[in-house]
């Protein structure tokens, strides 16, 4: 199988970037030339070591290695057909239920179970092979992008809360799993990981602390700035509003080279005492563009050389892409990669392309990648396997291997890992795009049934059904009821938030006061899965929800409205979420009150009951 090259991913003394480049390059020409091969070697690989796994032999796949064996035994499973093992290694078996090497975390998925993160079971190599595909981004860039070695990237990065399960593994996202990981930690000097935030910044716990000590220095540095980002797009754009709020005093700092007292972290204090030194006249530069009254183009203002925003903007995230567009004056937005917590997946290999073009290379050698048919009508998933729970034993072996979709095909993505997943359904539908070499390069289209998504919170239909029930309890005194509602990611404030639409059925004669309403909307928030109230409660990467009441008709106007755009009166059902700019518009020309959250929902870090590390 063609291994990554060695010798980049651990710079020895001569270092000779083009060489390495060149290797890095020659491994993907490689391994999408022959996709087929490498894959069968992979899942070869994973059940030879995996062969007497509990896992396994309780199906019976009887130490099989080969493909069509694997395929005719093992069933496809969500997380809840798991979610027993998983439990299980969770309170400290160490048997090997899923896999022969050691569990050493759990990464928690930003997708839930029953209002929880999910946990994916992860090997210390798993490290490795991630590191692998980070280190194929930027010899990828530098093929359109010349020179980015000779400056620094602004990325801000930053680690989220952790807990331990009652077995004692730690559970924790992914990234917050490798920033605090030695193959980040102690990279060797590469000029492609050469940012302008220290570690102490990034690995500061307080998101506060970390944000404007990673600003400060990226202002500190602002002309050796050549790329800048974030993971999504949100987190990008909340740091440009954290400058909007913040600005004042970091120019102070600077001008004073003295550091904000609210920085108590005393790692983070003496990391960024290393770079601030007195510079009035940047600190005035930096006044003068932020005191404008448009920040329009602020990116390419306060970071003259920037060469393109690295941030994701495909799949619910190209919500943002205006104003990306906006701030950065419509630098290229670049996307990278696509990976999760289950599995790190794929490389852009033309990152310069429109986001609306962007496509994603599997590399074949992170895992076993199989793709289940999916057949969408107008958006809509009419494909009866992918709503089913389980899958009979004919569509399992139906699975189409990476080296056999087809172009212009929607799938969604089955994968077999390392670390112990089994076709297992990531739930993400992607379609083929074009070919690399034999590879096929896929569009990210969506999330299967995500129908609210701010941040890295994903709201289904049935989570949010669920909140509203709850939350119509508050209106049964006042003999109330919501007779319809649909809902809205509004992406215009910053940070971002849900919006609800109801239509009321008043009985009662007794006005409703505004605090009823208002523990509707805190009673949604409670109700919602641990993500949200996460990205409300600590991260605040999400804004309080708003719940718009709306005149007596309205949802009569919208279907009218979806009518005369060809839906079907017989099949009509109001849709659970709208995007669509002239329904948004019917329904807010519509709004005769609004309401939001007066604070936010409940959240403890881990599983709700585990004992928690902070
Ligand atoms: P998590 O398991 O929380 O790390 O989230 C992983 C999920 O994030 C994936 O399954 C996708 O749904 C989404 N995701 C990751 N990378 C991308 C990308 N480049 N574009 C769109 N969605 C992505």
């Amino acid at each position: 199988m063609p291994e990554a090259p060695k010798k980049f991913l651990n710079p020895t003394e001569d270092y000779n970037l083009q060489d390495k480049n060149n290797k890095i390059l020659h491994f993907i020409e490689e391994v999408t030339k022959t996709p087929h091969e490498v894959q069968k070697r992979v899942l070869a690989e994973i059940l030879t070591r995996n062969a007497h796994v509990e896992y396994l032999q309780r199906h019976g796949l009887n130490g099989h290695t080969d493909r069509d064996t694997f395929k005719k035994i093992m069933p496809v499973i969500k997380y809840e057909d798991i979610q027993s093992d998983i439990n299980r290694i969770a309170n400290g078996d160490t048997s090997h239920i899923l896999c022969s090497k050691p569990i050493s975390e759990f990464l928690t998925s930003s997708g839930t179970s029953g209002g929880e993160r999910k946990l994916m079971p992860t090997i210390e190599e798993e490290l490795e092979r991630r590191s692998l595909l980070y280190s194929l981004l930027m010899p990828v860039m530098s093929q359109y992008v010349p020179g980015l070695d000779k400056g620094k990237g602004m990325y801000f990065l930053f680690i989220k809360s952790e807990a331990k399960t009652p077995g004692g593994l730690v559970a924790r996202p992914v990234l917050t799993s490798y920033y605090k990981s030695s193959h980040f930690k102690q990279r060797p000097y590469d000029p492609y990981t050469n940012y302008t935030s220290p570690n102490e910044t990034i690995l500061c716990p307080d998101s506060y602390q970390s944000m404007y000590s990673q600003l400060l220095c990226g202002l500190c540095q602002n002309k050796e700035v050549l790329r800048v980002g974030a993971v999504f797009a949100s987190g990008f754009i909340r740091a440009i509003r954290f400058l909007e709020k913040h600005w004042t005093i970091l120019c102070k700092d600077i001008a004073s080279g003295t550091l904000n007292p609210q920085i108590t972290d005393p790692s983070v204090r003496e990391a960024v005492m290393k770079i601030l030194k007195p510079d009035p006249k940047l600190a005035s530069f930096i006044e003068g563009e932020c005191r404008k009254d448009s920040w329009h183009g602020i990116i390419t203002r306060l970071w003259p050389n920037t060469k393109y925003v690295d941030v994701i903007v495909t799949g619910t995230m190209s919500q943002y892409i205006p104003t990306l567009d906006y701030y950065s004056n419509g630098l290229p937005l670049v996307c990278t990669m696509y990976a999760s917590s289950e599995c790190y997946f794929g490389v852009n290999l033309n990152p310069l392309c429109k986001p609306s073009e962007v496509s994603y290379t599997l590399i074949p050698t992170m895992g076993y990648f199989e793709f289940l048919p999916v057949q969408r009508n107008n958006g809509i998933n009419t494909n009866p396997v992918s709503v089913r729970k389980s899958l009979n034993e004919k569509e399992q072996q139906e699975l189409v291997d990476l080296a056999d979709v087809k172009l212009g095909q929607e799938y969604e993505l089955v994968v077999t890992t390392y670390a112990g997943l089994y076709r297992y359904r990531v739930g993400d539908v992607l379609r083929v795009a074009s070919f690399k070499n034999k590879a096929p390069q896929f569009n990210f289209i969506c999330r299967k049934n995500v129908v609210l998504s701010i941040d890295s919170d994903k709201t289904d239909e049935v989570e949010l059904q669920n909140a509203v029930k709850n939350a119509v309890n508050h209106l049964v005194p006042f003999d109330a009821t919501v007779t319809e509602y649909t809902s809205y990611a509004d992406t215009t404030t910053i940070p971002g938030h849900y919006v609800l639409f109801w239509e009321l059925g008043l009985n009662g004669t007794t006005p409703i006061p505004p605090s009823v309403f208002e523990d509707c909307c805190l009673t949604v928030e409670e109700s919602l899965n641990s993500v949200y109230r996460q990205g409300r409660a600590s991260d605040k990467s999400i804004g309080p929800l708003e719940i718009k009441i709306v005149e007596t008709g309205t949802f009569d106007k919208l279907m009218d409205y979806a009518i005369s755009l060809g839906a079907s009166i017989n099949q009509y059902k109001t849709p659970r979420c709208v995007k669509f700019a002239p329904i948004v518009e019917l329904l807010t020309t519509r709004v005769v009150s609004n309401y939001y959250s007066p604070k936010c929902p409940k959240w403890v870090p881990g599983h709700k009951q585990w004992c928690n590390i902070d």
